[in-house]
């Protein structure tokens, strides 16, 4: 056979080999593309999400499976820039997506600041979505905008249900510290005229009464003056956060040593030795609260010294992860551990007050204080006669915040 003959032989056998070879390939690279497809189409799905194309030359409006999926709309339904604006973007939102449309175009950035607004579905239901944006250019001219379509109706519903509980929460709240407020002040009266009418009665009595009568009557002015004190306590605790000195920049160090200034004869009657510790801060307070606060805590930690023990109090900062440390520490009675959530509570005492006298409510007002500066307050105790530790963190962003609201 002729060398052109073996050539001519060998390229009808070889080429047609090649072409399968090619086709095969070329069929393999579609059924890979397609499933890659078929797997976004999915993802769009589940995610609820949809991606757009927009020509500006021609304003047709490209939308992908899931876009149509998201809308309701049926896959072969053409759909243009008019039509979107007529028909899917909400009413109510148009005027304010079309400003941020224009000023993203004539911004000259590829990209626009995310903007959530409402579509309504073919079916008329109104998603909320979430949109980013990017925006072609060629020589200068917008040519295309590609955007996605995040719909988290579902998330804004739970935050607008969270930002109302939310908001009912602080007025029954207010409510509640009016009420505690409007009681405890205008109970008072009433008790007063009971109480100056048994004082009174028994003067005018005084004759007339046997022992028992007159321990009765004792009971009764007892009575009504420890509900007077309790009554004063409650309106001390709802004048916390209502009625106190403005937020405001204060060196932390004045607020103890005006404390300690009021303390000065328990300190001395019970010979106490107070030591203050750290770099004071410059914070952001309600002065007179922040003060009441270190007169709480110091108070405490000379009232419950251990019999026999010269009481020895270290009032310290120092700086936290947070924010500020603050703790009042005594080598006093100490405290049951179980008994620590107990101690913060309104009226809540751990002794008689045949042994120690109070009331049960520095500790709760102690603790408003500090959750109204955005802190939190707890106690440490290794237990029973080992002395306690009150601590209270600031938070620093909290300073931040309430500085700006200060400033306002
Ligand atoms: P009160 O002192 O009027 O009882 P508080 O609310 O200030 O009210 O304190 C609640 C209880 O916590 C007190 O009755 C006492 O039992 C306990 N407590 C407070 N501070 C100390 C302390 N430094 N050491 C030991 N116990 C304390």
């Amino acid at each position: 056979m002729s060398p052109l003959c073996l050539v001519i032989l060998a390229l009808f056998t070889v080429v047609p080999g090649l072409l399968l070879i090619m086709v095969i390939h070329r069929n393999r690279t579609q059924e890979a593309l397609r499933e890659s497809q078929e797997k976004l189409v999915r993802a769009q799905y589940i995610a609820r999400l949809g991606d757009f194309s927009w020509d500006l030359d021609s304003d047709q409006v490209t939308w992908s499976d899931g876009m149509y999926h998201l809308l309701k709309y049926d896959r072969n339904e053409p759909i243009d820039y008019r039509r979107v604006n007529r028909d899917i973007h909400h009413p109510d939102d148009l005027d304010r997506v079309t400003r941020w449309l224009q000023e993203s175009i004539a911004s000259g950035e590829t990209t626009a600041p995310p903007n959530e607004y409402r579509l309504v579905c073919k079916d008329g239901e109104a998603l909320q979505v979430r949109v980013n944006l990017n925006i072609e250019r060629r020589a200068g001219k917008v040519v295309k905008v590609f955007g996605t379509c995040l719909d988290i109706t579902e998330q804004k519903q739970i935050q607008t249900a969270l930002l109302k509980q939310g908001e009912d929460l602080r007025r029954s709240n207010a409510e509640l510290e009016q009420f505690a407020y409007v009681v405890s002040h205008d109970l008072r009266q009433p008790l007063r005229m009971v109480n100056s009418y048994v004082q009174l009665l028994e003067r005018r009595l005084a004759e007339q009464l046997d022992d028992e009568s007159r321990e009765m009557m004792g009971f009764v002015t007892e009575g009504a003056t420890r509900m007077d004190q309790m009554l004063r306590s409650l309106l001390e605790y709802s004048r916390v956060g209502r009625m106190g000195e403005p937020m405001a920049p204060l060196d932390s160090r004045d607020a103890v040593e005006e404390a300690l200034l009021f303390l000065e004869p328990a300190i001395r009657e019970a010979q106490a030795t107070v030591r203050l510790e750290g770099d004071w801060p410059i914070i952001v307070a309600s002065r007179d609260e922040f003060t009441r606060l270190f007169q709480n805590l110091i108070g405490n930690a000379i009232k419950y010294h251990a019999p026999g023990r010269l009481p020895e109090i270290t009032v310290s900062v120092a700086p936290d992860a947070a924010g500020w440390r603050f703790c009042v520490a005594d080598n006093g009675i100490g405290i049951d551990p179980a008994q620590f959530t107990r101690l913060f509570q309104i009226f809540q005492r751990l002794h008689a007050r045949d042994q120690y006298d109070g009331i049960g409510i520095g500790l709760a007002v102690s603790r408003k204080i500090v959750e109204r500066h955005g802190g939190r307050i707890w106690v440490e105790s290794a237990g029973e006669d080992q002395g306690s530790r009150f601590c209270f963190v600031l938070n620093a962003d909290e300073f931040a915040r309430t500085a700006g609201e200060s400033d306002e």
